[in-house]
């Protein structure tokens, strides 16, 4: 039975950048509890990865789910067109909790993905009386915002699917990826090539896109703070909305609630995604100022031009609220630096290892980067065997788990990868 349906599974159903001929290898999970992916061979795994950095509470978490079991009660899905309720409400009073003052306006969508394409579009009709016609973006080197279009328009132009696409794909600004770390000493020669851009074609930029502090899948580097603040002065000279992608580092990961905060800056544009509902359910938002937001309202066409079918799903606001009460408990902050000591004591040891180019950790994200690709088949089963889920990809192992994790199961974590790194037969050399 359970082969069967791995066979079917390899026939008709499409993964994650995968082939439908020869996919990388599955594993049938039954359920999960706390940080336990429970396979249906019946072993458990430590999860890693908190399913792409959005388990922030763990599974099954009881908050969350009975919150789930209540709104299937009352209402799981309505129109948004002409139709308000209680969840979505008290989600965007929620979220305005946590969020700078200036940032005000919500637009619910239902991706991350979806949420840069609602950013990209309000810079664009903010814009759209301009006489100067701005429609360029100016973004930098190594960053990713998702796999629709635009997203993939300002991915890194080399390292992405950028590639794949790029005859299709409007032309935009890409500055060099920043170069001095998050602990470094700061040197003003970093900003450079972005300052060039900005000064040169400011005239063209509707908007700067970026991931802020850490650049995720383009490489899992932490930039310097000082960067991120000399783009906000840089935004507010040449009066150009800084779009700040938090898809990713967003609710406590980095160990700040939004990984902005640690440059002292206020984005004018705001993506949200993954970790926005505990993981729950699938939402995102892009949150703007009452500026941008009144000047798009009062261009022509007099509105904001997108409206998906599941906008403010109330299932998915109700749960998204819950799990942004749970963390305004403030019980992250101390999960999320216990974790980062712990990485810190635990992987800056590998840093000698003949096979480790470099070992970088912000709040609770370790990066281990490898001088060689990683075999991402055998790694997995590898890490399966051991009794814990992680994906590398490329050079690069990482973890990011939910913070509800405890010393052992980090140590397992930990211990694995000290393991798989002895191995060989694991990269591609
Ligand atoms: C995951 C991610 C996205 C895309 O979100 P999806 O929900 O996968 O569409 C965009 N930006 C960043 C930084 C991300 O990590």
């Amino acid at each position: 039975m359970k082969q069967n349906n791995l066979q079917f599974n390899t026939k008709h159903i499409w993964h994650p950048y995968d082939s439908i001929i020869k996919p990388l290898p599955c594993y049938m999970i039954q359920s999960a509890y706390g940080v336990y992916l429970h396979l249906q061979s019946g072993v458990k795994i430590i999860d890693g990865m908190s399913s792409w950095w959005s388990v922030i509470h763990g599974y099954n978490h009881p908050i969350l789910k009975n919150s789930l079991i209540t709104q299937i009660n009352h209402i799981t899905h309505i129109m948004f067109g002409g139709i308000i309720h209680k969840p979505a409400i008290l989600l965007c009073q929620e979220l305005l909790k946590i969020l700078p003052k200036k940032l005000e306006c919500i637009f619910l969508c239902d991706s991350g993905s979806v949420a840069i394409e609602v950013a990209m579009k309000m810079a664009l009709q903010y814009y759209s009386k301009s006489k100067n016609n701005k429609k360029i973006f100016l973004t930098i080197r190594n960053g990713y915002h998702g796999d629709t279009f635009s997203a993939i328009s300002v991915c890194d132009p080399k390292n992405s699917m950028h590639t794949l696409y790029k005859t299709i794909l409007p032309k935009h600004f890409f500055a060099d990826t920043p170069n001095i770390f998050f602990q470094e000493h700061w040197h003003n020669y970093d900003i450079f090539s972005f300052l060039n851009l900005i000064v040169n074609h400011s005239y063209k930029i509707a908007g700067v896109i970026l991931e802020p502090i850490l650049q995720g899948i383009g490489g899992m580097k932490f930039y310097h703070v000082e960067y991120l603040k000399q783009i906000r002065l840089l935004c507010n000279i040449y009066k150009i909305p800084l779009i700040i992608d938090e898809i990713a580092t967003g609710f406590g990961r980095t160990g700040k609630m939004f990984a902005y905060e640690y440059s002292n800056i206020i984005p004018d544009i705001l993506c949200i995604g993954k970790a926005l509902t505990g993981g729950m359910m699938s939402l995102a938002a892009t949150i703007t100022t009452k500026n941008i937001a009144h000047r798009i309202s009062k261009n022509y066409p007099y509105k904001f031009m997108h409206g998906p079918t599941f906008m403010g799903n109330p299932l998915a606001c109700f749960v998204a609220q819950k799990n942004i009460s749970l963390l305004r408990k403030n019980i992250w902050k101390k999960q999320v630096y216990y974790i980062e000591q712990y990485f810190k004591n635990q992987l800056f040891l590998l840093l000698n290892h003949p096979r480790v180019y470099t070992v970088r950790v912000l709040g609770a994200i370790a990066v281990i980067e490898c001088y060689h690709n990683i075999n991402l088949k055998l790694i997995q089963k590898f890490f399966v065997n051991y009794g814990v889920w992680i994906r590398p990809f490329k050079k690069i192992i990482y973890l990011t788990p939910p913070y509800i994790i405890k010393k052992t199961q980090l140590y397992k974590l930990i211990y694995s990868i000290k393991l798989a790194i002895q191995n060989n037969t694991l990269f591609i050399c």
